[in-house]
């Protein structure tokens, strides 16, 4: 018999899930590998948190809850968005998931039928266009340019779209660039939101990761868009939280809402009992850790871009929010048989123990992706390896 589904076998699997868990493999091995590879702050779970997580399970509450989250949290979403951008939600506009990744699976699952299009801007966080295209639909790329800092072109936005096209998917600060898009860009796609009745699904799971300065914009706090947007938040990266698998949409739309509840309720219920409580004390708490948290990394991008600026042949454009620093390596083709990014990626693996993730699957084969979630000292010694191999490759 024929096992898997079209769709299953057409699915990729996570490429950031499977360079990590090479990476797992060489340490259980006992090699001394240099991890730049993974997607989440090294710091642990603020001790408020980890103790309302404790006193809820003190309380007995081990139980199910309502599907789309208990309303405690939906609340606390809403009181975020509301202390952070001036954007006043009701909880009935709140649906909790089990991570903003599952959020986002489940948005797809609502809004997208065969031959939908989404607009996704490249590199891209490589989900999207999987998620998409489990949805039935088709994510329709748009590319931009390492010289305008990886800001799409509003033209390049407008000529990819269709009569089949159903929304734009924004990731601003982004993974994998860190580019944060400026207001004028963000103004010029609500425009064009406008201009052609679309949806825009806004993922600023990195908002309290920036470090240029700007203060981070919500797309749905831009005049007239809130009625479009689907906002998509969450907990794992601002409060150091990826474990506890919290997520969260915010949007307007009543039948959105009570779709992506009813496909969360055929498929895991709802979010982890005790996980929420600690998602309510993260939102409703004290903030001061998002902060602490954020100049560290910003410390670390710093030490990051000085030392990677020191490696003939590399380029990069310095991120101005999320974890990461996306690294052109094209220069080295050709050398020892390395003709793309899971080549350069493997090359540093296997022989200098340093892990990265290729950007092919992010959408540029020019790239790798090096996450500065790890100690300035592993900062300085994954570079120095990187260096090694740079200068080895010649
Ligand atoms: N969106 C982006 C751009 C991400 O990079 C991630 C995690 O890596 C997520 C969403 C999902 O985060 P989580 O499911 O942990 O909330």
């Amino acid at each position: 018999i024929k096992i898997l589904s079209k769709r299953a076998n057409e699915l990729k699997p996570s490429a950031t899930l499977a360079i990590s868990a090479k990476e797992k493999e060489l340490k259980s091995q006992g090699v001394d590998v240099v991890g730049f590879g993974a997607g989440e702050p090294d710091f642990p779970t603020p001790i408020h948190i980890r103790e309302a997580a404790k006193r809820s399970l003190d309380r007995g509450e081990t139980f199910y809850t309502p599907v789309g989250g208990i309303p405690e949290l939906k609340k606390a979403v809403c009181h975020r968005f509301s202390e952070d951008y001036g954007l006043e939600y009701k909880p009935a506009d709140i649906v909790v998931s089990c991570g903003a990744k599952h959020t986002l699976y489940n948005i797809f699952q609502a809004l997208v039928d065969q031959g939908d299009e989404v607009l996704v801007n490249a590199p891209y966080w490589v989900s999207y266009p999987e998620m998409v295209a489990l949805a039935g639909g088709t994510a329709v790329i748009v590319p931009s340019e390492e010289s305008d800092r990886f800001v799409p072109r509003l033209s390049e936005i407008e000529k990819r779209i269709t009569g089949n096209t159903k929304a734009i998917l924004l990731n601003s600060p982004s993974n994998p660039t860190g580019v944060v898009y400026p207001r004028e860009i963000l103004e010029g796609i609500a425009a064009l939101a406008e201009k052609h009745d679309l949806l825009v699904i806004s993922d600023e799971i990195y908002d309290k990761l920036i470090y240029s300065g700007n203060s981070a914009v919500s797309f749905a706090s831009l005049p007239g868009m809130k009625e479009r947007t689907v906002l998509v938040n969450g907990v794992s990266k601002s409060y150091a939280m990826t474990g506890f698998r919290i997520g969260y949409m915010a949007s307007l739309n009543s039948a959105l809402v009570r779709s992506v509840t009813d496909i969360q309720s055929q498929s895991t219920s709802n979010p982890n009992n005790t996980a929420q409580a600690a998602a309510v004390e993260a939102l409703m708490g004290p903030q001061e850790e998002v902060g602490r948290m954020r100049a560290v990394f910003h410390a670390r991008r710093d030490l990051f871009m000085r030392e990677l600026g020191q490696i003939p042949g590399l380029s990069a454009v310095t991120p101005d929010g999320a974890l990461y620093v996306f690294v052109n390596v094209s220069s080295f083709y050709g050398k020892r048989g390395i003709q793309n990014s899971m080549d350069f990626s493997s090359f540093l693996l296997e022989q200098y123990h340093l892990a990265c993730v290729p950007g092919g699957p992010f959408g540029s084969e020019d790239h790798i992706r090096l996450s500065f979630c790890t100690s300035e000292e592993k900062i300085q010694k994954g570079l120095e390896r990187l260096r090694k191999a740079c200068e080895d490759l010649g």
